[in-house]
């Protein structure tokens, strides 16, 4: 899985972590109902940070990338060493 999928599951969780926050507010649910989803929404909103710390690096230097490239949609290249990142659509692995 390439750093562009790994940051796309990333934010797919933190939506769905949010929107479960959002559906134990709006709905009254019983209190196990209420637990488990809280504790599954604060997991997924916890693995957003936790898959980027691990997966937002460029694969051909290894430095992480700066978090506010993760909002950019445009991102070819690392501003590090000046590789062009493997495209979303490819797995694509570093030759070195
Ligand atoms: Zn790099």
């Amino acid at each position: 899985m390439n750093l562009f999928r790994w940051k796309t599951l990333s934010f797919a969780l933190l939506c769905a972590g949010v929107a479960l926050f959002v559906l134990c507010a709006v709905f009254s649910l019983p209190n196990w109902a209420l637990t488990a989803l809280g504790a599954l929404a604060l997991c997924a909103i916890m693995a957003f940070p936790v898959i980027n710390l691990l997966f937002w690096h460029c694969p051909y230097c290894k430095k992480r990338l700066p978090w506010k490239e993760l909002a950019r949609e445009d991102l070819e290249t690392c501003p590090f060493c000046g590789e062009t990142l493997p495209s979303r659509s490819k797995e694509e692995t570093p030759k070195a």
